[in-house]
């Protein structure tokens, strides 16, 4: 097209001189060359309008404006970058159409929201899943739809690494597990999976062993009774069955103790969200604790030191506390040779409540801490025998905690000694009640 310039240039001039030309014939040149340049002003000004008109509606079906010389060139270039964009917006429609047909397609609920909540788009399963409408919501804040404190928290909290569960809010018996991932400008991209058949399980599960430990609890608190009887009259007994006698009155109380804790547990795990509210004290709860562990230690001299802070009330469940705390100090007790230190600390700080039992025992490897609180799990599976434990205690600290939005932290090396902390978040720290009385 360059090249074609300077040709115009010189039919334009060759028109003019024509003109003047023909003007000179008639014997005036400057009206030749006036009407000559008042010509071209007006094709030009032809021209132009074509293109203004076609400018402002280019898709209108019209074709480019057809012309000759430069205008017909710029025509055709603009007609070429015109089908060009034509081409790649069609082409990135049917991407568009692409994404958007395959995440419809998915089972699991995807919604795309700005930083603040507003609903940009969702696919046809967050639609089912969460009951969202494609002619309503547009635009809608996504905790105005999905109102629940703990989403509205988690949205908020920009921490993402785990997912979060609730139930459907259009449909109840749904159970969600949502995840939320930030993209672009901090805009949020969120997955509803639907996990009500995992839920399921999971509930039957915890029903089962509730069921059958309470069902074999009678059973086997008449089999100890009848032992602890024999036990007791072990001097009738022939002395080929003392020893007898005595190790079944051990394991039916291991059995008894077992049982108890799997009890506890299937309570704590399903009572999350009935979780008491009322105002626990754990100084004098310590204190008692600490007082049935020096008895546990017995003559093995274990040194106690105990530090509570000026700030020790706690909005929680007073038995589950009980049980998460002497789970640990016994532990400490158990796990810490005679004449070991235990110091049992409790303090506040801007972060909230911290509750550490550190003791100077045998310590743990770091490879089996995270896997500390499942269910059975030990570091020292030949010491269990010793130390008489269920395996469930830090399985039951786990969830207590879990229930009271706190969390375990544990530290310990072998042979240094472990620290067990259990960390309670600021709004679970309660003001002084007031006295009852005057
Ligand atoms: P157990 O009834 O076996 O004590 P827990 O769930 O209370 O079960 O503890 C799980 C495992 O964690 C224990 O078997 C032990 O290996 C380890 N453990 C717990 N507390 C301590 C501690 N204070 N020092 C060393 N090891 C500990």
């Amino acid at each position: 097209m360059q090249h074609n310039w300077s040709r115009y240039v010189r039919w334009i001039i060759a028109f003019l001189i024509a003109c003047t030309g023909v003007g000179l014939f008639f014997g005036e040149p400057v009206y030749g060359l006036t009407i000559g340049l008042l010509v071209y002003l007006w094709w030009t000004l032809a021209q132009a309008k074509r293109l203004y008109h076609w400018l402002g509606n280019p898709d209108g079906g019209d074709e480019a404006p057809q012309s000759v010389g430069l205008w017909g060139d710029m025509f055709d270039g603009l007609h070429k970058l015109h089908q060009n964009h034509l081409r790649t917006q069609d082409k990135l429609r049917a991407q568009i159409n692409r994404v958007q047909e395959s995440t419809n397609a998915m089972r699991d609920g995807v919604i795309m929201t700005d930083s603040r909540g507003a609903m940009e788009w969702w696919n046809g399963s967050a639609e089912h899943l969460l009951g969202f409408r494609r002619s309503s919501d547009q635009g809608q804040f996504i905790h105005n739809l999905i109102r629940n404190p703990a989403f509205k928290a988690y949205f908020d909290s920009r921490d993402y690494r785990e997912p979060l569960e609730l139930n459907s809010p259009a449909r109840p018996h749904i159970h969600l597990q949502i995840q939320i991932s930030l993209f672009g400008d901090d805009d949020r991209l969120i997955v509803a999976k639907d996990v009500t058949r995992l839920f399921q399980l999971e509930q039957m599960r915890r029903d089962f062993v509730g069921n059958v430990s309470h069902e074999m609890r009678t059973p086997l608190t008449v089999i100890s009774g009848y032992l602890e009887t024999l036990v007791d009259n072990a001097d009738d007994l022939p002395p080929k069955w003392r020893r007898a006698i005595n190790t079944m009155a051990q394991q039916s109380s291991r059995m008894e103790a077992l049982i108890t804790d799997l009890i506890l547990l299937s309570k704590i795990e399903t009572g999350e969200q009935t979780i008491s509210d009322a105002v626990t004290d754990v100084k004098p709860m310590i204190s008692q604790i600490c007082h049935d562990a020096k008895a546990l230690s017995g003559d093995q001299g274990h040194e106690f030191s105990i530090n509570i802070g000026e700030r020790h009330l706690l909005t929680g469940d007073q038995s589950q506390l009980r049980s998460a705390f002497s789970n640990l100090i016994f532990n400490a007790v158990k796990y810490t040779p005679a004449g070991g230190k235990i110091t049992v600390t409790w303090n506040t700080d801007r972060e909230g409540a911290h509750l550490s039992v550190k003791d100077t025992g045998i310590g743990i490897d770091p490879v089996h801490i995270p896997r500390l609180t499942e269910r059975f799990y030990r570091a020292d599976p030949s010491r269990h025998k010793e130390t008489g434990g269920t395996g469930l205690g830090l399985a039951i600290v786990k969830h207590v905690l879990l229930n009271h939005d706190g969390r375990l932290e544990i530290r310990s090396h072998i042979g240094e000694g472990s620290e067990f902390i259990c960390h309670f978040p600021r709004e679970r720290l309660a003001e002084r009640v007031p006295e009852t009385g005057s």
